[in-house]
């Protein structure tokens, strides 16, 4: 077992860091304040972050992307994660895995010009009636001699104003379970596709979240990915990875910048006549902070390193994802009493960082929906099916 980073990899893990601390963090106040970013602003850090070759990293080489293997993307995505949800889809993107499910026809079309930036992207999966049953949807797509028909509808569509197209979940044959439903590549502009409201959240401030509406859409045959009845595999295992990384690795950077605060304020408020640091109790609180982040990052690594192996990574990466979004709301709470009354107080970072982290156990699957896939590994293949060297 090999901890050790090249220099390449320590260099990029730093100039990211910088990048995020230098040119992202700074802007997080006036989206709080505003609600949103700028457009203007948005385009300025996209461009220089592409120009720094940051922009859709995950993507292989020969699609334009960085070509980075599944744990340096681990390694990245934790730093991009120190910073808001918005800034990071700006700056790095929203260039999903599922888009290499594609033809070569439609690499061109959707996955080339996303890699470039030129056009963005969503994920509609979650309607109204169906979260965690996600093969309960009722978005039917019906195949006609053109392509297909799309009616109904999605909602919490992360992104949804901002992107020009959606990963949407439909259901191809009803009679065909567990191979009802398939995916589809649906142009914003599309005759009969139509944004909803965009539902004001707890936090997440400046990301949109909006209801899709789908009235009769024609389809062209060329807009269904990754093969007919294929989208609750492609659910489990390309969009799994997108779990890994923007939940997973997101969460922990996020904890541990919100334990860098921790540290900070515990050696410098003093009640008593002491740094608050010194007594046990904050100790305790910043041991477990420091010991439950290591924990979720050894296991975030084990899991990429599954995937970058060719293992059957789908357990690993829900242990990860409850785990890491577990960690991150323990250390969130735990910021805000290390904090005390100030870490209650708006535009402090701990307060809103609180309030982000809470969807961390929400979407990507709740911590309950993982841990019923993690419990089924285990009924099915015991403690050893996860034994090292097993
Ligand atoms: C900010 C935000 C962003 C989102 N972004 C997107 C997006 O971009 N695209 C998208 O498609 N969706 C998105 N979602 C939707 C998100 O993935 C769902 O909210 C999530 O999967 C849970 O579904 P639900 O809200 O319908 O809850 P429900 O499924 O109704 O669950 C309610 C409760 O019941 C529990 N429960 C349900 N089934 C079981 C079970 N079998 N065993 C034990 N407990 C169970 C759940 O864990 C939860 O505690 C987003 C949601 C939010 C809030």
């Amino acid at each position: 077992m090999d901890f050790a980073l090249t220099d390449e990899q320590r260099m990029l893990v730093h100039t990211i860091r910088q990048f995020v601390y230098d040119e992202l963090i700074p802007l997080e106040d006036d989206i709080e304040a505003t609600g949103e970013l700028a457009a203007d602003r948005a385009r300025a850090i996209f461009e220089k972050s592409r120009d720094l070759g940051f922009y859709a990293m995950n993507i292989p080489e020969e699609f334009g992307g960085g070509g980075l293997s599944a744990v340096e993307t681990m390694l990245v995505e934790e730093q991009f994660g120190h910073c808001k949800d918005i800034l990071i889809r700006r700056a790095f993107g929203n260039v999903y895995e599922v888009l290499l499910e594609g033809d070569s026809a439609q690499k061109e079309r959707w996955l080339l010009p996303t890699v470039r930036g030129e056009r963005t992207c969503s994920i509609a999966i979650t309607e109204p009636e169906a979260g965690s049953d996600a093969a309960g949807i009722s978005t039917r797509a019906v195949r006609t001699d053109e392509g297909w028909t799309l009616n109904g509808g999605k909602y919490f569509v992360s992104d949804g104003i901002y992107s020009d197209f959606f990963v949407v979940s439909a259901v191809t044959d009803p009679d065909a379970r567990p191979r009802h439903i398939s995916l589809f590549l649906v142009d914003k502009s599309l005759p009969g596709v139509r944004l909803g409201q965009d539902q004001k959240m707890m936090g997440l401030a400046g990301s949109s979240h909006v209801e899709l509406f789908f009235d009769d859409v024609h389809l062209e045959p060329g807009t269904l990915i990754g093969g007919e009845g294929n989208g609750l595999r492609l659910a489990l295992t390309a969009l799994g990875r997108v779990r890994l990384a923007q939940v997973g690795a997101r969460a922990i950077g996020k904890a541990s910048r919100l334990l860098g605060y921790m540290a900070d304020y515990a050696n410098q408020r003093v009640q008593f006549g002491k740094n608050i640091g010194q007594f046990q109790m904050i100790q305790e609180m910043l041991a477990d902070s420091a010991i439950e982040i290591n924990r979720s990052r050894l296991l975030l690594h084990r899991a990429a390193y599954a995937l970058d192996a060719g293992e059957d990574y789908r357990t690993w990466i829900s242990m990860v994802k409850v785990d890491a979004a577990e960690t991150l709301g323990r250390v969130a709470d735990r910021a805000v009493q290390v904090f005390g009354g100030t870490g209650y107080t708006h535009g402090f970072p701990v307060e809103r960082m609180y309030r982000d982290a809470r969807i961390y156990r929400i979407f990507d699957g709740t911590s309950e929906i993982h841990r019923t896939v993690v419990a089924a590994g285990v009924l099915k293949g015991g403690a050893k099916t996860w034994d090292i060297g097993a």
